[in-house]
């Protein structure tokens, strides 16, 4: 039980007292930390009278655009005095779809964990890390931060409180963190709470034509480049790896949220039970890892060898060199894995 009376109770008061809230998730935002923070947005401004804010470390892609609200999400990088000021003005800050400051990002870091207001955390991720947190709601069996959220208004008995944006954030973040309802992390809690959203008007089929119904031809270009000619099949460990460099990027006109999904796809490759993908980006060089399998966990491999970690069949990390050297190095490290 993570909702406890208690929890919540100290939370009411933590609300009721607080002039100023700030909401904000982790960097490189995604359907989860979008609809979670608008979810609990379009919820507070329901119930809480004081100023509201959504503060992020960086703008959302653009397929999730069309959400209610998205247009009101500051971003650290492109508003960074206003959020500056936010987060310093802030009694209450939460902090969604993280379960540790450093997910934020080295540039906005400092600025929330200097901020004086109470910090809660809304979470999913293993193994939060709970120092600097007045209040901490973490359930790594969820499906998703939305879903968190509605379970935060169900248990201040304010389902009435959810308008159809809010809804419609709370269906996002689930249906996004579920891969579309297919992951085992979804339950019959979390279709029962679909069916509450429903109920309430929410339009199932538009929310998902608006977010996976709006590919540039240069996206599907792109993902068919990297198929193409950057894939490799590795049948001994069962695991492709794909990966996209600059060049690669910047010949499709890349925009933020391009390469969503193509890790997933390289998953679906009859046979294969790992996926990873690999990006130049900043300089640097992300890893996505997907897998297959309670016994297959890949979260391991991303925070022994790649400074990262996450969930056991979705996992990210980084690499500091160049893209030859993150191939040969997961190439070297995949036996122990396997
Ligand atoms: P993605 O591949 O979509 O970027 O990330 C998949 C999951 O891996 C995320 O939901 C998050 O839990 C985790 N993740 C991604 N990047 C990092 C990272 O740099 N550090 C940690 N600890 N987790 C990450
Ligand atoms: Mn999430």
């Amino acid at each position: 039980m993570v909702f406890t009376e208690e929890k919540i109770n100290q939370l009411n008061v933590l609300l009721k007292d607080a002039k100023q809230v700030v909401i904000t998730a982790h960097k490189s935002p995604d359907g989860d930390s979008i609809g979670s923070s608008l979810a609990l947005y379009h919820y507070l401004k329901e119930v809480y009278t004081g100023e509201l804010h959504i503060c992020h470390p960086d703008a959302a892609p653009k397929f999730l655009h069309w959400m209610q609200g998205a247009d009101e999400i500051l971003s650290f990088e492109n508003n960074i005095d206003e959020v500056k000021a936010h987060l310093s003005a802030a009694d209450l800050i939460f902090c969604l779809d993280f379960n540790s400051f450093g997910r934020v990002g080295n540039e906005m870091q400092p600025f929330l964990l200097s901020a004086p207001g109470k910090k809660v955390m809304i979470d999913h991720h293993l193994n939060p890390e709970e120092e600097g947190f007045e209040i901490v709601f973490s359930d790594t069996s969820a499906c998703s931060t939305a879903q968190l959220v509605y379970e935060l208004i169900e248990a201040n008995a304010n389902q009435t409180k959810i308008t159809k944006a809010c809804g419609e954030a709370i269906y996002t973040g689930i249906m996004t963190d579920t891969g579309s309802f297919r992951f085992s992390s979804t339950t019959s809690k979390t279709h029962r709470i679909v069916a509450d959203l429903l109920d309430l008007g929410i339009e199932n089929n538009k929310i998902h034509e608006n977010t996976f119904d709006n590919n540039s031809v240069n996206r599907l270009q792109l993902h068919g480049y990297a198929i193409s000619n950057n894939l490799e099949i590795l049948p001994e460990y069962k695991t492709a790896i794909i990966y996209l460099t600059k060049e690669d990027l910047e010949r499709f006109h890349y925009e933020k949220g391009d390469t969503e999904g193509l890790v997933n796809t390289v998953l679906s490759i009859e046979g294969i039970r790992k996926s990873i993908f690999l990006k130049e980006s900043d300089g640097i060089i992300k890893i996505s890892f997907r897998s297959i399998g309670e016994d297959n966990p890949v979260n391991t491999l991303a925070s022994t060898y790649f400074h990262g970690g996450g969930h056991k069949n979705a996992a990210g990390g980084r690499y500091t060199k160049d893209l030859k050297g993150a191939i040969e190095k997961l190439k070297s490290v995949l036996p122990e894995f396997c």
